[in-house]
């Protein structure tokens, strides 16, 4: 923490900061400028909330941390990149790695077909939701645990490991024994009763950022999960709610490069709920690819029109067939950039 002396700072204030600071445990380091006195605290985080009031002593223009709040999350403290494995695709790694799938189950033929076309067009991971977030109560909620078993099946039949939400605490231990992947939906990315429950999991954790998070809360999101002792943990930009009403959401693809330069996570992108209209979806995915993240999360629908939830921002099959063209030619005149870039 560094602590920046006003101009006008008397010498009397400057030592009262010194006997603060020392007072609850840290160390003093000193700068004297020609203008001002920067005053740096050393030692651990413990103290660190009593150190802050430091701000509220006569003489004190500005506290500044140094360190990340977020040290499990955060570059400096981890210094590689994280790989996580989704069964057995890794993410976060050489492959850009697409994740597809309806937004909700909702039959056997359908979960059954939307596997087999995501799996035929190059997709890597199912998505398909059993447990729904909806905004209206009289929308419909998912097919709870009957989904989660066609979820199964369908990885059974394609070799695709699968992603699925849970919303509480009670379901986590239901939801993980059918996920490779457990989603953390944008509405509790600040449900830290959850963060912790699904930090217990054995399964990785997809944690998508909220429409009002933002980028250090969404991290400091992750950072409950990882101190919690699940380790696995993949970030998501999703689109956050602006003034902007011509797109569901603004998704925000510089979030991909901040959170990729503050943390070691896999950062992937949802374009679908991120705009909000399958007519946006393939051009922002390619801008997701080249911008640098890990992946996608895409909502597919063998019919959309006839899809119960998210219809609207859905790719037909051969719409997502030639966003993953789209996506392999990028690689070959990309690649090569976005390896430079790490
Ligand atoms: C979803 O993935 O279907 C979903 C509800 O996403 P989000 O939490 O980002 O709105
Ligand atoms: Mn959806």
């Amino acid at each position: 923490m560094m602590i920046v002396m006003k101009k006008s700072a008397t010498e009397v204030e400057i030592s009262q900061v010194v006997g603060w600071i020392e007072s609850v445990g840290y160390r003093t380091h000193f700068s004297r400028g020609v203008e001002r006195t920067v005053i740096g605290a050393v030692g651990d985080e413990r103290g660190k909330e009593q150190l802050l009031s430091v701000a509220c002593l006569p003489g004190v223009d500005q506290v500044i941390p140094i360190l990340a709040p977020y040290k499990l999350a955060s570059r400096e403290f981890h210094g590689k990149r994280t790989v996580v494995d989704v069964g057995d695709v890794p993410v976060g790694g050489e492959a850009f790695v697409v994740m597809a799938g309806p937004c909700s189950i909702e039959s056997e033929a359908q979960i059954l077909e939307s596997a087999r076309v995501c799996h035929e067009a190059g997709a890597k991971v199912l998505r398909g939701g059993a447990f729904k977030p909806r905004t209206s109560p009289y929308s419909f909620q998912g097919m709870e645990e009957a989904g989660l078993k066609l979820l199964a099946l369908a990885r059974e039949r394609t070799g695709m490991p699968v992603v699925t939400e849970v919303m509480n605490t009670e379901e986590v231990s239901l939801v993980e024994e059918y996920a490779d992947l457990v989603q953390i939906g944008a509405r509790n990315v600040q449900n830290f009763a959850l963060l912790k429950k699904v930090g217990q999991a054995k399964k990785p954790i997809l944690l998508k950022r909220g429409m009002m998070t933002t980028i250090d809360e969404l991290l400091m999101s992750a950072e409950y999960i990882l101190s919690s002792g699940n380790s696995r943990v993949i970030l998501c930009e999703r689109g956050i709610r602006t003034f902007e009403t011509a797109t569901r959401n603004t998704l925000d693809l510089s979030a991909v490069v901040v959170l990729k330069d503050r943390s070691h996570l896999p950062v992937i992108v949802d374009p679908s709920h991120g705009v909000g209209h399958w007519k946006y979806v393939t051009a922002v995915s390619r801008a997701a690819y080249a911008v640098g993240a890990d992946g996608l999360i895409v909502e597919v629908h063998p019919e959309p029109a006839k899809a119960v939830s998210d219809g609207i921002q859905s790719l037909k099959p051969a719409k997502f067939g030639t966003l993953m063209e789209q996506l392999r030619t990028m690689e070959q005149a990309l690649g090569k950039i976005r390896e430079l870039d790490e």
